[in-house]
């Protein structure tokens, strides 16, 4: 017997039918012995359809009141799920965020996990109760407001209800099967990896691949939560208990015996370039772009800054999230007299394309030559970022499939 969570994403709750297909999945874990709590995501769809109507009203709204209504979405499903269980003969039962409770900081629309009172539900395990619990949100508890964790969240409630009741697994179930080489739906040569280290999927999240939330992954990775992903498409009778389904374990770096250069691409379409053109090279001059970008609440990733060939004036380099351009842009400006720059230059049109590996911490040349077999394929390279275990490239959007592509076959990384 084990200790399930079992997360259902949007497409898996897509419609009744994918629901009562959902329940047959968890019916399956419940006969075969193992205590099991369900985490449920909102309808496909449904959260876009929420954030819309907010935005339809006011295009700076409430964030308080954003939660409140988009945390509706998971409200439906997880009744529904409890209802289509109780139909298999499996008594369960709904909770909501707040009633676990599952409580949170108090940034509307990003909120971060605080604590988690995983008694309840270990108490339900004992009466043989399935918990189905409404994904991505949480209680503020000194204000007593409803709270969301941010688009992708219910990973993270997932992950950490797994933690909270000393889950033995956390079955993500999507509609993928596994976390791949790269997104398969852009590259149809890209591998399922049987196995992903922490550190290597904390990257490709935070790099752009949405199979998981950053946040259950960090979350994964401190309180060692084994996350496994597979498919909700499967028909749970075709599921053979004997065998290990297919799907991807994501484990610490130990359990993986061996590392190949390249573990995987990741790419990002949302972002902004902004140049700072002829800032005077003088000390303080970052701070003074930098400082007030920070107070903004803006996150700078990559950044550039060329060596002055007189001395006097050199440019600086800048991404930003193309969500937060508008903004930076503005700061940056507003900021002009006390940064003294001659103009601004900027780019929405660019792509951040970065290739992650643990084993690139024992290997030299990895980038290089990727830099080679991009220039063969005449995509320009704007900016690169480089750690231990992953580099970043900025190139024009148009070129971010090729890119992928080519970089895919370079570091053999397509299925034979
Ligand atoms: P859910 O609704 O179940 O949470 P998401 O849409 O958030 O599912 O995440 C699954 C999607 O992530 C897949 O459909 C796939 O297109 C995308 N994806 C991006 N990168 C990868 C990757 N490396 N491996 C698997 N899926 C990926
Ligand atoms: N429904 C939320 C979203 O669409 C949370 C999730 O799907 O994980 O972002
Ligand atoms: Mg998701």
């Amino acid at each position: 017997m084990a200790r399930l969570v079992m997360k259902f994403g949007g497409s898996s709750v897509a419609d009744i039918d994918r629901i009562q297909n959902v329940a047959r999945h968890v019916k399956r874990e419940v006969d075969a012995g193992h205590e099991v709590a369900v985490v449920v995501s909102a309808m496909a769809g449904a959260t876009n359809q929420l954030v819309k109507f907010c935005r339809d009203i006011a295009v700076l709204h409430d964030q308080a009141e954003y939660d409140a209504v988009v945390a509706s979405g998971e409200q439906v499903t997880s009744g529904l799920l409890a209802i289509a269980l109780q139909t298999l003969g499996i008594p369960a039962r709904s909770w909501q965020g707040w009633q676990i409770p599952l409580e949170t900081s108090d940034q509307h629309g990003s909120a971060r996990i605080a604590a988690i009172d995983g008694a309840p539900l270990i108490a339900g395990f004992a009466k043989g109760q399935v918990a189905v619990i409404a994904g991505f949100q949480g209680i503020h508890r000194e204000t007593g407001r409803i709270t969301t964790l941010g688009r992708g969240g219910s990973d993270t409630s997932a992950v950490a209800l797994a933690a909270a009741v000393k889950a033995d697994r956390c079955d993500i179930y999507t509609d993928v099967d596994g976390v791949y080489t790269t997104d398969p739906r852009v590259v149809p040569k890209a591998r399922r990896l049987d196995k992903i280290a922490f550190e290597e999927m904390l990257e490709m999240a935070s790099l752009g691949a949405k199979v998981m939330q950053v946040r259950s992954i960090e979350l994964g990775m401190t309180h060692n939560v084994r996350i496994f992903v597979r498919s909700s498409f499967d028909k749970p009778e075709d599921i053979d208990p004997h065998r290990p389904p297919p799907g991807t374990l994501i484990c610490d770096e130990s359990e993986i015996m061996e590392h190949e250069v390249v573990t995987g691409i990741a790419f990002s379409r949302d972002e902004a370039q902004i140049s700072v053109r002829s800032v005077e090279d003088k000390p303080g001059v970052a701070a003074a772009i930098f400082g007030p970008l920070s107070d903004a609440n803006i996150n700078v990733d990559m950044i550039v800054q060329n060596v002055s060939a007189d001395g006097k004036t050199t440019d600086l380099t800048f991404t930003v999230t193309a969500a937060d351009f508008e903004r930076a842009k503005d700061t940056i400006e507003k900021a002009r007299a006390a940064i003294g720059f001659a103009r601004l230059d900027t780019a929405t049109d660019v792509s951040k394309v970065s290739v992650i590996g643990i084993g690139m911490r024992s290997h030299a040349g990895v980038a290089a030559s990727a830099f080679r077999a991009l220039a063969d394929r005449g995509v320009n390279i704007r900016a690169i970022t480089t750690s231990e275990i992953k580099f970043s490239l900025l190139i024009d959007s148009a070129f971010t499939e090729l890119a992928v592509r080519t970089l895919h076959t370079l570091y053999g990384l397509d299925k034979a």
